[in-house]
């Protein structure tokens, strides 16, 4: 019985001392994000006529989160907040989207999560759109990612391709592979190079961004897919959407990295609705993409990782996509860059659903298309001030933005106001600028019109 004893010692012993000698595991993560997906988009966010059972699966599995705030309401600053973890405006990207003739994007000196993770040994991929500046030194394989297989920027911007025909680009690495892609394809395309990728990845950390190319319009997809929905066209792309996460998932299930990985999924702006049944649905929200109403910035977001995330859980504590690299960071035990500001701040204890967590910000910022700064929230309440217009709304109680009960509170009024124009002068006066070529044309829309309004 003694020798039992003192041989179970000598056991737990060694498996203390190599528990203590081996680094703790690092997790996995995987960002998966659509492109003018609303928040009434998915089955389990409302949509009545689109079908989504794998992300209705992960949110089960997972959580899901309803206050989860995009930083613009358009695709390439939203993207760099995202993997920066900054306002656009502070870093210079927040007027507007890159369209081909431009020739500015993501500055090479800011560090993207990619970037972070990859120092710290992660194996990084990035499949899908970029649009964060289509040329050297602005692609991915320029930010921290290993590799890259993708459209550099909307899939609205056709440029001619040598045999005449005009489309969308495609690229590898930092090299045009087809100068007209065939969209319908795209997806599954893309799900394959990201299935590859973990496959390839399963045995080192890894950092897999997907930011798939729709269901920004025009919209393909094909069979069997293809008039599957209650909604159109636009409920059959979000649905293959919606396969496309199940194969990643599936995937990381076979290859038993569940556990260790941290699966995200959502949205860069809200839905395109001038698109009538070719654009998205923001469900309960006011409008949609381009305005800094809750429809154009608030966005459907779910986290899986089992045994770390709840599973089956609903949160309302709001954070939101410049969060994500300081929440990568501290759950993957690295360090954010700590010689530049950030906005962005840790929320893995939301996240994880850690007893007590409070959201990780006491204000968020609404910045339009262009820059402009046209909101706050504080708690429940958030204003919109917007050419000497004031709109006090309580979204806890409003989320629809229906009444304005501006009038009601003119303290608070006067003081999130004042607030607006501290941050943003202190942001306009601490902003890093976009890379850019020499002779590069001027950043913004081409062709601007009067009401789009640059940032000061
Ligand atoms: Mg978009």
């Amino acid at each position: 019985m003694k020798g039992r004893v003192i041989a179970a010692a000598a056991l737990a012993a060694a498996a203390a001392a190599v528990s203590a000698a081996a680094p703790p595991e690092k997790p996995n993560f995987v960002v998966i994000f659509c492109d003018d997906l609303g928040y009434g988009d998915l089955g389990c966010y409302g949509s009545p006529t689109i079908a989504t059972p794998n992300l209705d699966r992960m949110a089960s599995e997972g959580t899901k989160f309803t206050s989860f705030m995009v930083a613009s309401p358009v695709c390439s600053p939203s993207r760099a907040a995202l993997l920066t973890g900054c306002y656009p405006k502070r870093i210079g990207l927040e007027d507007h989207v890159i369209f081909p003739p431009h020739r500015h994007g993501l500055n090479p000196t800011e560090v993207t999560i990619a970037t972070m993770l990859r120092k710290a040994g992660y194996a990084t991929a990035c499949v899908g759109k970029w649009h964060l500046g289509h040329v050297k030194p602005f692609l991915p394989t320029d930010h921290g990612f290993d590799s890259y297989f993708g459209i550099p920027y909307s899939n609205d911007m056709m440029t001619p391709a040598p045999d005449g025909r005009k489309g969308a680009i495609l690229m590898r690495d930092d090299k045009v592979v087809d100068p007209c892609v065939d969209q319908a394809a795209l997806t599954p395309r893309y799900t394959e190079e990201a299935v590859k990728f973990l496959r390839a990845n399963r045995d080192r950390p890894f950092f897999l961004y997907v930011p798939h190319t729709f269901p920004h319009v025009p919209l393909f997809t094909a069979p069997p897919f293809e008039g599957t929905s209650k909604r159109g066209l636009y409920g059959d792309v979000v649905q293959t959407l919606d396969w496309s996460v199940g194969e990643i998932l599936k995937t990381l299930r076979e290859l038993g990295l569940d556990e260790r990985t941290m699966v995200l999924f959502t949205s860069d702006n809200g839905p395109w609705l001038i698109m009538n049944d070719r654009g998205g649905s923001a469900g309960p929200l006011r409008d949609g993409k381009g305005t800094t109403y809750e429809g154009g910035m608030r966005e459907p977001c779910i986290v899986r990782w089992p045994g770390r995330v709840p599973a089956g859980r609903t949160c309302s504590g709001p954070w939101g996509s410049i969060d994500v690299l300081p929440t990568i960071a501290r759950l993957a035990g690295v360090e954010p860059p700590a010689d530049r500001v950030l906005d962005g701040r840790d929320a893995s204890a939301l996240v994880l659903g850690t007893p007590g967590a409070k959201p990780p910000r006491e204000e968020f910022f609404y910045f339009s298309a262009f820059g402009r700064l046209d909101g706050v929230r504080e708690g429940p309440w958030k204003l919109r001030s917007v050419g000497g217009s004031n709109e006090l709304f309580n979204l806890e109680t409003d989320v629809g933005e229906r009444f304005n009960v501006a009038t009601n509170h003119a303290e608070l009024v006067a003081r999130l106001a004042a607030r607006m124009t501290a941050f943003d002068a202190e942001l306009t006066a601490a902003a890093r600028p976009c890379g850019k070529l020499p002779g590069a044309p001027p950043v913004g829309p081409p062709n601007r019109k009067p009401q789009e309004t640059k940032a000061p």
